[in-house]
């Protein structure tokens, strides 16, 4: 058939996926936490997937599981799960577990999950919460032993020296305590995680039927839990065990808890309701509450405990070793407990069940039957006492009555009167033999009697002998154990001498030379530490002191403490040889801080020595110059409120020279004896008591000295000053007022010292300062007032000079108070006053004409004297005058003229003949000449002119007239 052409209907699967995923991606396999594990299953799928019938099936590595049907698609959601048993069982031994769900539809369609995979590891089991770990005399626990990392619950653990180890069931441990390795380890059965009760279950084993069998080994089973068993623990074979625990082990449905069929087994502590049975073996018990203890053969040795029920076979075997008072046994039917004294022909028998073969009754004290009357007896007169007790001895006593016998030699018996107690004093007995016979009169025991040991009573004196005496004691009667004699007494000798340190007394040890007992005495009080001593401060900062101080031999150390900020604050220090150094830092410049020290040895600390350190103040800034003068500078700098004071230091003379400020609010100090122009160097320290802060440095320039010696002269139009050399300057600066401005004329150099100032105008008063400069500093000056010279006079000028005359004149000033006229005659200048400044011109008188003369002029205002004006003057000779015709006559004519003293002579001339005819007159006096040689009547032109030397003066004319 071919159908390829046959259109295919394909359908759509319900489910479109499934997706499987867990939060738990680990399992430990040896866990017994068993946990379940949830898984996500989601599904997609179609919307017509028909709610029921689905199911899944899962897959565990190569293990598939078989169809499981739900009956909707949520139930199979929610419901996916599996427990952690199962996934390590169906995994095997791979060392992950591959998970994957399949879900299938009821009409056969399916889908299988993606794989998830969980790792199946070992469990270190490291973080163990045990709650017996501590218990070693045991409890009633009743939480489980678990590990926090698999949750696994333990049922069992083993413990060996440090080393403990856990088990998730109690038959595994017990194997492995039996292990030769594990000699002496012991075996705790643990409250196990079936909870209350603590059930131990037992796995079941072919052959042993659930029952934990110990057949070897040497270890102790010991009970720190409430604990349960379904099988009895069955020890034989060559254990050696020993159970304890003082908590309840108990067998479900009157099981026995232990049978013991062989080995060697000690049961002590056991605080149980339940049945032993021993069939074998060696048993010790001791301190047991057992319920029942069946005794069917071995050897039994019971200390003491309490019983419920005894049930024996083996009569006497068992019975025999049964001599503890502490001993007792309980009416299983009335619960109250009974005591067992018997001899070994009583019998005692309880009212439901108790079944008491043997017990002994024995007299137990003394245990010789030799007493002697001073011998020795620590608990007081010896009696002959039987060992039972009656449990309740009130009711007990009323129903008991004691009787003591004594045997004469010939065996005749005798009660003794008044001796009704279980003891009987033996000091009123003389030596003989004795017996006690107990009656019981209750309802039960009526009539019963037993009848004790009979014992032989010595009653003697000792001579006592033997034994040494030794320091301490008397010796011992080696026959009845009574002291005698006096002891030796010690024979100490000091055999050590321990010198009291700082922390311990000192002490003699003595020691006796023969015992050698030994005691501690002459006792010295510990040695107190001194205080620190020698305390210096080493070095001091702004902001640490290095301290230092005698090391104490000898102790452990010291407690330095600096208050700072409110609180003591701890410092270390440090011994070095001799000394102990310490740094106190973090403290701030020029402050005080206490200090304290104390040496400490073990817990003793000696007195705190306190002191104070200070810190180095802070050091100054600014410093500047105030004012400076030229032999002082004032200095100022910053204030430091922390500082006493301060120093300040100046170099001179190549040295420094010191003054003191107190106070920190003074500020400022001159510094004085400086010489002037001069540059210093200087330092300032503040300080605090005697500690200086570092220097801060700075320069002061004293002023040039002052100019002195200035002397002035002045003139009309300039002064000139002059003063002296000033060796402490660059030069000068002169400064004068003028213009309305100040102005300046710098002299450089000190080597000049005069300078002129010009331009100037008279009579005005000037404003001028002299300062020596250095560098940019000036000296101090004075004020200088200059007034300038008269002016010049002006217009000077000659008005008339004429024979021995002149007059000269100038222009009248007004501001003067006169004028020195002078003109240079006869060597020398001949001088004039005018003492008004109006008249301004004068005469100069006794001339030489014709010889020019230098005239000066000057105004004067009080000493002032202004510049002089100078001119020059030469006279002339002044015309003939008053020539009159003396005579006349007809060939001569005498003319005479006005005398000139100052000429040398007259020139003379008469026109004639057409010419002048010169006559000259020698002598001034001779005005008078005679002409002759003329014609009368005649008018002649006559010239005369005075003469000087050379010089003439002008001609004065006249026409003469001779007589006819
Ligand atoms: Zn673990
Ligand atoms: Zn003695
Ligand atoms: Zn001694």
């Amino acid at each position: 058939m071919n159908n390829d052409n046959k259109s295919v209907n394909v359908e759509e699967a319900p489910i479109k996926s499934a997706t499987l995923s867990t939060e738990m991606n680990k399992l430990y396999r040896n866990s017994n936490a068993n946990p379940t594990l949830k898984f996500n299953l989601a599904l997609a799928h179609g919307s017509n997937l028909n709610d029921s019938y689905v199911s899944k099936r899962y897959g565990i590595n190569s293990y598939v599981s078989g169809d499981i049907i739900y009956s909707s698609l949520s139930a199979l959601v929610k419901d996916a799960k599996l427990s952690a048993d199962e996934i390590i069982d169906k995994a095997g031994n791979s060392v992950a577990a591959k998970i994957y769900f399949v879900v299938i539809t009821d009409d056969g369609y399916e889908i299988k999950s993606n794989t998830v995979s969980i790792d199946l590891v070992d469990c270190d089991h490291s973080q163990v919460v045990d709650p017996t770990a501590d218990k070693e005399t045991a409890g009633n626990i009743t939480e489980p032993t678990y590990c926090e990392i698999c949750e696994s619950k333990f049922n069992a653990k083993i413990t060996k020296g440090d080393d403990v180890r856990y088990y998730n069931n109690l038959d595994e441990a017990a194997k492995d305590a039996q292990k030769s390795e594990n000699e002496g380890c012991t075996l705790y059965p643990l409250y196990n995680k079936n909870g209350y009760g603590g059930q131990l279950v037992l796995k079941k084993k072919n052959g042993d039927g659930g029952q934990l069998v110990i057949t070897e080994g040497n270890f102790t089973l010991k009970y720190a839990v409430r604990t349960a068993f379904s099988r009895p623990i069955i020890i034989n074979g060559k254990a050696k065990l020993t159970v304890t625990g003082r908590c309840a082990v108990t067998a479900f449905e009157n099981q026995d808890a232990f049978i013991v069929r062989g080995g060697d087994v000690t049961f002590d502590g056991l605080a149980t309701g339940s049945n032993v049975t021993i069939n074998g073996g060696n048993v010790t018990m001791a301190a047991n509450n057992i319920n029942c203890l069946t005794i069917n053969g071995g050897n039994v040795s019971i200390s003491s405990g309490g019983f419920a029920e005894i049930v024996t076979t083996v009569s006497d075997k068992v019975i025999a070793d049964y001599i503890d008072p502490g001993f007792w046994v309980q009416d299983r039917g009335t619960k109250e407990w009974i005591d067992i004294y018997s001899l070994n022909k009583a019998t005692a028998s309880s009212t439901n069940g108790l079944t008491v073969r043997l017990c002994p009754m024995q007299i137990i004290k003394p245990i010789d039957t030799v007493y002697y009357t001073n011998g020795y007896y620590p608990d007081g007169i010896p009696s002959l006492q039987i060992n039972a007790e009656p449990w309740y001895s009130n009711e007990v006593d009323a129903k008991v009555a004691y009787q003591w016998i004594a045997i004469d030699e010939n065996g005749y018996e005798t009660v003794i009167e008044g001796a009704t107690d279980r003891k009987l004093s033996l000091e009123n007995l003389t030596t003989g033999r004795y017996y006690c016979r107990l009656t019981y009169s209750n309802a039960t025991t009526a009539g019963v009697s037993m009848k004790s040991d009979v014992v032989t009573a010595t009653i003697t004196e000792c001579e006592h002998s033997g034994g040494e005496a030794t320091c301490t004691k008397k010796a011992k009667c080696e026959i009845c154990g009574a002291e005698y004699g006096e002891p030796l007494g010690h024979d100490y000798v000091v055999i050590k001498i321990v010198e009291p340190d700082y922390r311990n007394e000192g002490y003699s040890v003595f020691e006796c030379t023969r015992c050698k007992d030994s005691y501690i005495g002459n006792r010295v009080p510990v040695k107190p530490i001194p205080d620190v001593e020698e305390i210096a401060v080493e070095k001091t900062t702004y902001n640490e002191v290095d301290i230092s101080w005698k090391n104490i031999s000898g102790v452990d150390g010291y407690y330095v403490e600096c208050y700072v900020g409110n609180q003591w604050k701890q410092i270390n220090c440090s011994a070095d040889g001799d000394r102990v150094a310490a740094k106190l830092s973090g403290l701030s410049a020029g402050l005080k801080y206490k200090v304290r020290i104390a040496a400490y040895a073990g817990s003793f600390t000696a007195k705190f020595r306190c002191f104070y350190v200070d810190t180095v103040p802070s050091p100054v800034w600014n410093i500047n110059t105030v004012k400076a003068t030229d032999e002082t500078v004032r200095i100022s700098w910053s204030r430091n409120a922390r500082a006493d004071g301060y120093k300040v230091e100046w170099y001179i003379n190549n040295q420094w020279s010191v003054k003191t400020v107190t106070g920190n609010n003074n500020i400022s100090a001159v510094i004085d004896g400086l010489c002037a122009g001069t540059r210093y160097k200087v330092r300032v320290s503040a300080y605090k008591g005697d500690l200086y802060s570092p220097y801060t440095y700075g320069y002061i320039d004293t002023l040039p000295s002052k100019v002195t010696g200035i002397t002035q002269t002045v003139t009309s139009s300039s002064f000139t000053l002059k003063w002296d050399k000033n060796e402490s300057a660059d030069g000068y600066t002169v400064q004068y007022y003028a213009d309305g401005k100040w102005n300046e004329k710098t002299l450089v150099g000190n080597k000049k010292t005069t300078v002129t100032i010009g331009s100037l105008k008279g009579y005005k008063t000037y404003k001028v300062r002299i300062k020596a400069y250095k560098g940019e500093l000036e000296s101090t000056f004075d004020d200088i007032y200059i007034t300038t010279a008269p002016t010049k006079v002006s217009g000077l000028k000659v008005k008339s000079a004429v024979d021995s005359k002149a007059v000269v004149i100038w222009n009248a000033d007004t501001n003067a108070d006169g004028y020195n006229v002078e003109y240079y005659i006869g060597g020398r200048w001949l001088e004039k006053t005018i003492t008004d400044n109006k008249t301004a011109m004068a005469v100069l008188g006794g001339l030489t004409p014709y010889i020019t003369y230098k005239v000066r002029v000057r105004a004067y205002k009080d000493n002032l004297y202004g510049d002089y004006s100078y001119t020059t003057v030469t006279a002339v000779l002044s015309p003939v005058t008053n020539i009159k015709v003396v005579s006349a006559k007809s060939n001569s004519i005498t003319v005479k003229w006005g005398k000139n003293a100052s000429a040398d002579g007259y020139k003379v001339e008469i026109y004639k003949g057409g010419k002048w005819v010169k006559k000259t007159l020698k002598g001034s006096t001779n005005a008078t000449v005679t002409i002759g040689g003329l014609r009368a009547g005649s008018v002649y032109k006559v010239r005369i002119a005075s003469y000087k030397g050379a010089n003439t003066s002008t001609y004065t004319y006249a026409n003469v007239k001779t007589a006819k």
